[in-house]
């Protein structure tokens, strides 16, 4: 089941970027395995896929230590504690979810500490919903300038998480936006930040958000089915 759901889901990246006259090379799948088993990313894996999302330190922690030694990305796409940044930041490729200076000077304290350089994004709240994390769009070059001055730390370019909707169609226009947030702040040319990574589009929305220049796109339930949550999850 696993390997069908991805062959549909990479036929449709492939749809998706010839209607957009891009490649198929510049859109990277993170197949969402939060809450699923080691055993289905070790299909997934089989299949071909290498870069995997998700959002609890812990899980991350459990799975790369499983998966220790294998060619696989890592992708935090969560929400994340300051005080947990310690226990993934030699685990994980990119944090998609960076919104705030403090949660940054955490993340380059942790890594002049560990010798090594931390790649982020910045989570924007594009549709301005009250429930989700993220910057405002218009906070966001801001942020980027700050974050700019700290060590061992390197923007690499923006993430969100579009409303729910049954309708792909209705998120166009906040990744549209988002394309252009990311290009405006490009041009500012602005030490340590570049914007070459967009993280938009999910099960419901990928296609249209690779339409509008995602680079990066997060798939769970279309790939492994949907989530069950235990009451500790
Ligand atoms: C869970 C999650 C996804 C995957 O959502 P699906 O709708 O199951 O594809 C993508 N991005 C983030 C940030 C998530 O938390």
């Amino acid at each position: 089941m696993i390997t069908e759901n991805i062959k549909d889901v990479r036929e449709r990246i492939v749809a998706a970027c010839e209607r957009a006259g891009r490649k198929p090379e510049e859109v990277t799948l993170l197949c969402v395995s939060k809450t699923k088993p080691c055993e289905m990313i070790e299909e997934a894996y089989q299949y071909g896929e290498r870069s995997f999302g998700e959002n609890h330190v812990q899980e991350i922690a459990l799975k790369s230590e499983y998966f220790d030694g294998r060619d696989i990305d890592w992708h935090m796409i969560g929400h994340l504690q300051r005080n947990k940044v310690k226990y993934i930041i030699d685990k994980v490729k990119l944090i998609h979810s960076v919104d705030s200076m403090r949660l940054a000077e955490q993340i380059s304290s942790e890594a002049v500490k560990k010798g090594l350089t931390a790649h982020i994004l910045l989570e924007v709240n594009m549709a301005d919903e009250e429930s989700k994390f993220g910057l405002k769009p218009e906070d966001t070059e801001a942020l980027a300038r700050e974050i700019s001055s700290l060590p061992g730390i390197v923007i690499e370019g923006l993430m969100t998480v579009a409303p729910y909707t049954e309708n792909a169609e209705d998120n166009r226009v906040y990744f549209r936006q988002m394309k252009e947030l990311s290009v405006d702040i490009s041009s500012k040319n602005i030490d340590n930040v570049n914007m070459s990574v967009l993280s938009m589009g999910m099960t419901g929305d990928y296609e249209v958000a690779i339409e509008e220049g995602a680079t990066h796109v997060r798939v769970g339930t279309g790939i492994f089915g949907n989530r069950i949550y235990k009451n500790n999850a």
